[in-house]
């Protein structure tokens, strides 16, 4: 099953990996790394295609998916 990882220390909070879900799988906390950026996180692989958009769309290369 896909699924992706967001690395939150380096997430900057920017929204467009939200954005950019086909699925709606990618959702911005309230939690703040450690530079005060709230970060985004995954709501779960149940529906992830692992189509990549998310981690194209991000600038920061937070983003990581794997296939199986
Ligand atoms: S790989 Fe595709 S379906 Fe999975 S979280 Fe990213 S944009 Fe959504
Ligand atoms: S696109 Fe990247 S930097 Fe922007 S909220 Fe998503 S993971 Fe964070």
């Amino acid at each position: 099953m896909p699924y992706i990882t967001i690395n939150g220390e380096r997430c900057k909070g920017c929204g467009l990996c939200t954005i950019a879900c086909p699925k709606k799988l990618v959702a911005m906390s309230e939690t703040p790394n450690s530079l005060g950026f709230t970060v985004a996180v995954f709501s779960g692989p149940e529906m992830c295609t692992g189509c990549k958009l998310c981690a194209e769309m991000c600038p920061d290369v937070a983003i990581a998916v794997f296939k199986d």
